[in-house]
């Protein structure tokens, strides 16, 4: 029963690291590694890094609904529209 109490009390803060965004104690294995920092890992967990990434993408590349329907990102929209399906829509119209 010793060992039990013992293996439960041994875990030792530092293998947890408090993110700094969602203020959440998590396993260091959550945290990808930073040199850059005194323990090697990133202040942010890899949860919070994703997430935070795709709202930065969604930021820094919005999407758009093309005349086709189809819903690409923004900065595609005008190599999308030299692409055969437009091509092909716009000499109907010429036509
Ligand atoms: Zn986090
Ligand atoms: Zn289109």
């Amino acid at each position: 029963m010793e060992l039990i109490n013992n293996s439960s009390q041994g875990i030792e803060a530092s293998d947890f690291k408090k993110c700094c965004v969602c203020r959440i104690l998590k396993p260091m294995t959550k945290f990808h590694k930073n040199n850059a920092n005194n323990d090697g890992l990133q202040a942010i967990c890899s949860q919070c890094k994703t997430e935070l990434y795709l709202k930065n993408k969604e930021k820094l590349f919005p999407k758009v609904n093309c005349s086709c329907g189809k819903t690409l990102y923004k900065y595609y929209l005008v190599n999308h529209l030299k692409t055969k399906l437009h091509m092909s829509r716009l000499q109907e119209i010429i036509a």
